[in-house]
């Protein structure tokens, strides 16, 4: 056009261009993923204005992204009826990385770059590449988008370089963006009907819009072969010849070219959850998360009462690195629904930090539809919401298979730590989720296992914290207990004593820090006698060494609790053991 800019694209556009053409030419196919799921976005974004702004849909009433092949010209249109660009977002939207979380994006990419092949795909899955890899099967790209802001521009673009201009045609589209892409040679697979078919049933099955595609079908059509009696006649006749009129039709094969919707577009949790198969469930997390892996636990349920919502929540096989994050400052993945249109998922507020690595989508009727998010989210049934979905999701945590655990602790035991620490109100059911080392042997136990091999007339749970098994197995605090056949849990990882020390019990059974000073060993009253006689013999010394010692310690005291060892130091009841002025003086350097 001769009234097009030309425009440079951002130096960050370029590495990321070069990046995903060079690391994914070998999983090309994701190009349509991401064009449907940005027009699904711009639909989703009209949607939403609708429900204030009724009129907005005048133009055009449909919602849907349609996809029409030309394999002769070699060309692949992409067509939404989403809310569109202006110039202006065609120049920033498709020229500059505007998000936060893209320079760290590039840097990882990098770095996995020399991991291989399959480092970087992991990444990629992760992380949506986005509109960039048009790039990847057309070596030219238009975009033409009206918005109501604005007339109906063009984008070009070759990856070099872009330009953009006023649509000589007017405003053809009404509203939305048609995306036309100039395959390459080698991609011209992607211009057949079953190749796509099959992409949007791979990727795009879940999108909540109606995926059209225009295609050809064959259908056999019977035709009566025309006579030329008059009209009368013929009704007169019609009872009796009804066998002969038959006899008197012809098929004939005829080519129906037509929109076919090629996914099924009512969302997944609005279905009865016993009907729902674990496969699909699967293919919904895949497609929610881009994750390649299935999840680790899942929870499909509808919750009555105060609020009516249905929800759907997933525990994914790795932790969701903070550094893949679409968002740089998001701290859940909770996507918000309203009577099963998309509001928001950067509200935050539906589950609590320590669970922010749970996936889902909560979808409730009750919830007003034609109110800013702003207000939404100060509705008070967020906060009932919120405190629904927190107990359902300990469920199912707690549901997790004896052989799946291992892997779910290794991966969030800080979570559920911290969540001990952070939430006072679960706090007894996060407990039930603690698993530790112990003196028992090699496997974790649960408090709950714990608590059943208790000896006769235990009346704590015993634990020793340091900084490895080996540490806190040679500990003298520990020594004479495990010789007494007391259980004693380990407690290794950092958080573990600060967790302990903020669960003031466990199925009515307090914690003994072993390290602290006096504790309850349930003795005998001749025991105690003994004891007695033991602190008179020996208060010279314990004196002499509490002068000796002043700068210190507080005190020395004769005690039973040791086996072997001559002395320990203990911390008092209420100090810092060895263990957290370990891990203080760590902290603060
Ligand atoms: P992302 O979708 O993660 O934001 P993309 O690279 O896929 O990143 O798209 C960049 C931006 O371009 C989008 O955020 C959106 O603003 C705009 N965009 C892309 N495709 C469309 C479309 N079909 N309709 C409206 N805006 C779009
Ligand atoms: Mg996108």
């Amino acid at each position: 056009h001769k009234n097009a800019q030309n425009y440079t694209f951002q130096t960050e556009v370029n590495r990321m261009m070069k990046l995903i053409i060079n690391s994914l030419y070998r999983n090309k196919e994701i190009f349509l993923r991401e064009l449907i799921s940005n027009g699904s976005d711009a639909l989703d974004k009209i949607r939403l204005l609708s429900l204030t702004q009724r009129e907005v849909l005048d133009v055009n009433p449909e919602l849907s992204v349609r996809i029409k092949a030309e394999p002769d010209k070699r060309l692949l249109h992409i067509i939404d009826s989403g809310v569109g660009m202006t110039k202006n977002d065609l120049i920033t939207n498709l020229g500059t990385i505007a998000k936060s979380g893209t320079a760290d994006f590039l840097s990882k990419m990098q770095d996995a770059e020399k991991g291989g092949a399959q480092e970087m795909n992991d990444m990629i899955g992760q992380f949506g590449v986005g509109f960039y890899s048009a790039f990847l099967v057309a070596d030219k790209v238009t975009v033409v988008s009206k918005h109501a802001d604005d007339d109906q521009h063009v984008w070009e673009s070759d990856a070099n370089s872009f330009s953009v201009a006023l649509d000589p045609r007017g405003n053809t589209l009404k509203r939305g963006t048609h995306i036309t892409l100039h395959m390459k040679e080698e991609a011209a697979d992607y211009l057949q009907p079953d190749t796509i078919r099959a992409l949007v049933k791979k990727y795009s099955q879940f999108i909540n819009f109606p995926i059209h595609l225009w295609a050809s079908r064959t259908e056999t059509v019977e035709e009566p072969v025309e006579r030329d009696e008059g009209g009368a006649e013929e009704e007169e006749e019609d009872a009796k010849v009804e066998s002969e009129d038959k006899a008197e039709t012809k098929k004939t094969e005829k080519t129906i070219w037509d929109w076919e919707v090629m996914n099924d577009n009512k969302p997944i949790w609005t279905r009865k959850p016993g009907e729902v198969q674990d496969d699909e469930y699967t293919q919904f997390y895949k497609s929610l998360t881009k994750d390649t892996a299935a999840p680790l636990a899942k929870a499909h349920f509808v919750a009555e009462g105060e609020v009516t919502f249905r929800a759907l929540l997933f525990v994914p096989r790795v932790q969701p690195a903070e550094s893949f994050n679409r968002y740089g400052t998001k701290t859940d993945h909770i996507k918000l629904y309203v009577r099963r249109v998309f509001i928001t998922d950067e509200f935050n507020d539906l589950m609590p930090n320590y669970l922010a690595f749970i996936q889902g989508i909560v979808d409730s009727d009750d919830l007003p539809l034609n109110v800013s998010r702003e207000t939404l989210q100060q509705h008070k049934l967020i906060k009932i919401i919120k405190k629904k979905l927190v107990r359902k999701a300990l469920d199912m945590l707690k549901k997790i298979p004896d052989d799946e655990y291992d892997h779910f602790w290794k991966e969030y035991s800080t979570n559920i730590k911290l969540g001990v620490m952070e939430d006072p109100s679960n706090r007894s059911r996060l407990a039930k989720l603690l698993r530790f080392q112990s003196s028992r042997g090699s496997d974790m136990t649960f408090l709950s296992d714990y608590v059943s091999r208790m000896k006769e007339g235990q009346s704590h749970i015993y634990y020793i914290a340091g900084a490895s098994r080996a540490e806190v197995e040679r500990s003298p605090f520990a020594e004479r207990l495990v010789r007494a056949g007391y259980e004693v849990l380990y407690l290794t990882e950092a958080v573990d004593e600060y967790c302990l020390s903020s669960l003031p019990e466990y199925d009515g059974k307090k914690f003994q820090n072993i390290a602290k000073e006096i504790f309850d060993l349930d003795e005998d009253d001749r025991q105690k006698e003994q004891l007695e006689a033991y602190k008179k013999e020996f208060e010279p010394l314990t004196k002499w060494l509490g002068d000796k010692l002043s700068a210190w310690i507080t005190r020395a005291q004769v005690s039973r609790r040791l086996a072997r060892s001559p002395a320990a130091l203990a911390a008092t009841a209420f100090g810092w053991t060895g263990n957290m002025e370990r891990l203080a003086m760590s902290n603060a350097h």
